[in-house]
């Protein structure tokens, strides 16, 4: 039978707004002593704003948006959204939606709209490209890690062969972030890491506001996934934390798996082992403490 320290424990996590799948996930959460953290919609905001339209010499800036919208239009990634509305608030024509979008992991997105073919992605995705040897890509490339160093996610569009320019996008770090970490540590979890798909510079700025030292940047998927293997490998007892499809095999192999659930994909949700449905990262220490609370009452 369950103990009634486990089952007051859901109760009490319930009310504070953590969903917790199951009471051996209390138990281990008592035992978490590193915590890995998306960066984007969960240390952030998950909304960004778009911040700089930059044009390669010879395009203009309508050209830029217009095509980053139309190639963004059926997206669900948060970084499309912004583009989109920033082409309507300056009166673009965006026309019908693409013919064809296609996510790159990691990367960017891959459209044809009125049978021109568009990317909207970041250095990776032109480096990896058939125009990625032409002196604009170059340029392009240059301008986007300019953009990155000042702490913006940037994205390349690009038109059929020729590269239009870049886009800034800065997504803020939630309010109750940087207090959210100093908890975790205060409740004695000894290492606080940042695994996300967004390139270094960005997220080392994010890292710097929030007070994480440790960053690992530009992973795929199973790039979260064996980062938190590497740890595991360490003998550390792992808690993971995302919103985002692309945190699912993460969440599944960490200890324990937390999802921000208010604001989260249905994927991480599903995944986890303890669902956040307060859009807040401010329950995340409460749960740990509420979990070694109710294990010492057991003991
Ligand atoms: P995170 O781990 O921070 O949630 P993702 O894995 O979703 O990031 O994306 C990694 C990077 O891929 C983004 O920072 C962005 O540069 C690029 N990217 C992904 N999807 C898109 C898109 N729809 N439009 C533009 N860039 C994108
Ligand atoms: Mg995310």
């Amino acid at each position: 039978s369950i103990p009634v320290a486990i089952v007051a424990g859901i109760g009490r996590g319930a009310r504070d707004g953590m969903l917790i799948k199951g009471g051996e996930h209390l138990e281990t959460s008592a035992r978490i002593d590193t915590v890995a953290l998306d960066k984007t919609g969960t240390l952030t905001t998950g909304r960004p704003v778009l911040t700089d339209v930059l044009p390669l010499p010879g395009r203009t800036r309508e050209e830029v948006l217009l095509w980053a919208a139309r190639a963004e239009l059926t997206s669900d990634h948060p970084l499309a959204a912004p583009v989109v509305q920033a082409a309507r608030a300056d009166g673009l024509d965006l026309g019908q939606i693409p013919e064809q979008a296609d996510a790159v992991v990691g990367r960017g997105v891959l459209a044809r709209h009125g049978g021109r073919a568009i990317t909207v992605g970041n250095q990776a995705m032109l480096r990896e490209s058939d125009i990625a040897d032409r002196p604009e890509a170059r340029e392009a490339i240059d301008l986007a890690d300019e953009t990155a160093r000042r702490g913006r996610t940037p994205m390349i569009v690009t038109l059929d062969d020729s590269v239009l320019g870049v886009i800034g996008l800065a997504d803020t770090p939630r309010a109750e972030a940087a207090d959210a970490i100093t908890a975790l540590r205060r409740s004695g979890v000894r290492e606080v890491v940042m695994l996300t798909g967004d390139q270094p510079r960005v997220a080392q700025a994010v890292a710097a506001e929030v007070g994480i030292d440790t960053v690992h940047a530009g992973l795929l998927p199973e790039g979260k996934l064996d980062q938190i293997a590497a740890l595991q490998a360490r003998g550390r007892t792992v808690a993971m934390v995302g919103d985002g499809v692309n945190d699912a095999p993460a969440l599944a192999s960490a200890d324990i798996g937390i999802s921000m659930g208010a604001a989260g994909s249905a994927v991480a949700i599903e995944t986890s082992d303890i669902a956040l449905m307060r859009d807040s990262l401010s329950a995340l220490a409460q749960s740990l403490r509420l979990a070694r609370r109710t294990v010492a009452v057991m003991r």
